[in-house]
């Protein structure tokens, strides 16, 4: 077997939307192993919208910023190749944090045995990882959703959009979720079944879109987006709404302080609470998000949808997706077999 892996280098930090001159494809020997470490091909790996805020040099990052020349690190699911430890074997499909790279050798801590029998094992990466668990903390801790409350979702169509907009139908409320195409608002009508959606581009107004599909207002805004959704959803928000504040992927990539929203007084008058969340602070939570979670794929309540490109080498033009509507639920790179 060749002991030669390719992977992916941050070459240049972007400003802006990252382009390809900001990455580079290096080949590397992979090491031998020691005493408790793990032989690992990687089958599967994410691309995530944080990863836009670790490529910066400096400023707030809950995950240290990406070293110049360095491979970069994500989520990701292989195959056990050689083992030297006791807790692997040959075969086992575990998670690491060593994205972005087709093999590598790690101590045996720090992976993760996966169960085979999920199938597509890569749900691991989505609804069954962190993108599920984080639709379920926001959702039901931060939000506290109930039922018959109206919930509000921006990019509704996203990985973690997606998953809020069916645990919120299961918890019995109203969903309306904005999305950026048609197809994508199509799906979340008819496949999730949510009661309102809004292609955000093409509404001729997104106040206007976002009053007209919440007639009795918005009880719980779960943010993914920012910007003028967070603008549009305060202005409909009603007396002690929540916002659950996940992700800002409108301002990522921009090369200004951005406005804050003009309307933000609304929040003393309307009794709400703002509240930003890591998901990585409610670990307490992942037992029950398993079991729920488990339980509602086997009963056919949940679904999702993955945009998946091939190669390693391919890897970057994966994470630009991110950046526009030609993602549609959890963007997956297929980096071996
Ligand atoms: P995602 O929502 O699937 O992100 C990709 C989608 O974002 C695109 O398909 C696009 O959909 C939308 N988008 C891109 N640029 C946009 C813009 N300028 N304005 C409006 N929409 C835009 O990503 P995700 O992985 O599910 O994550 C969702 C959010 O949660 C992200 O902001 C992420 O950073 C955050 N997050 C937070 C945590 C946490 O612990 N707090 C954990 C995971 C993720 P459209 O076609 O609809 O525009």
């Amino acid at each position: 077997m060749s002991n030669k892996s390719r992977e992916i280098r941050l070459k240049t930090r972007p400003v802006g939307l990252a382009t390809e001159k900001n990455f580079e494809i290096a080949e590397v020997s992979v090491a031998e192993l020691e005493k408790g470490q793990v032989l690992v091909r990687n089958i599967w790996m994410a691309v995530d919208p944080y990863m836009r805020i670790r490529m910066r040099e400096e400023g707030v990052s809950h995950r240290a910023h990406f070293q110049l020349g360095a491979a970069l690190e994500g989520e990701a699911i292989g195959r056990v190749m050689d083992s030297r430890s006791e807790k692997f074997a040959a075969g086992d499909y575990v998670s690491s944090r060593f994205g972005w790279r087709e093999m590598f050798v790690a101590d045996d801590d720090l992976l993760k045995k996966l169960d085979p029998t999920i199938e597509p094992i890569q749900a691991y990466l989505g609804v069954l990882g962190t993108t599920g668990f984080t639709a379920y903390v926001g959702l039901l801790r931060l939000g506290a959703a109930k039922e018959g409350e109206t919930v509000f979702v921006s990019s509704a169509a996203g990985a973690v959009g997606s998953v809020v907009c069916q645990i919120a139908k299961l918890k019995g409320c109203r969903v309306v979720g904005s999305a950026g195409s048609d197809e994508k608002v199509q799906w979340l009508k008819t496949e999730l079944g949510i009661n309102e959606a809004i292609n955000y581009k093409t509404s001729g107004g997104l106040d206007e879109a976002v009053r007209d599909a919440c007639p009795e207002g918005i009880d719980i805004y779960f943010d993914n987006v920012g910007g003028e959704h967070l603008t549009a959803a305060l202005s409909h928000m009603n007396d002690f709404g929540r916002v659950v504040m996940c992700g800002m992927i409108s301002g990522l990539n921009e090369t200004k302080p951005m406005p804050g929203p003009h309307n933000l007084a609304l929040v003393i008058g309307k009794r709400l609470r703002l509240e930003g969340f890591i998901v990585h602070d409610h670990l307490d939570l992942s037992a029950s998000f398993l079991k729920d979670m488990t339980k509602w794929i086997e009963q056919g309540k949940i679904t999702w949808k993955e945009t998946v490109v091939s190669g390693i080498e391919n890897a970057p033009q994966a994470f630009f997706k991110l950046f526009s509507s030609d993602s549609f639920g959890k963007v997956l790179v297929k980096v071996g077999s």
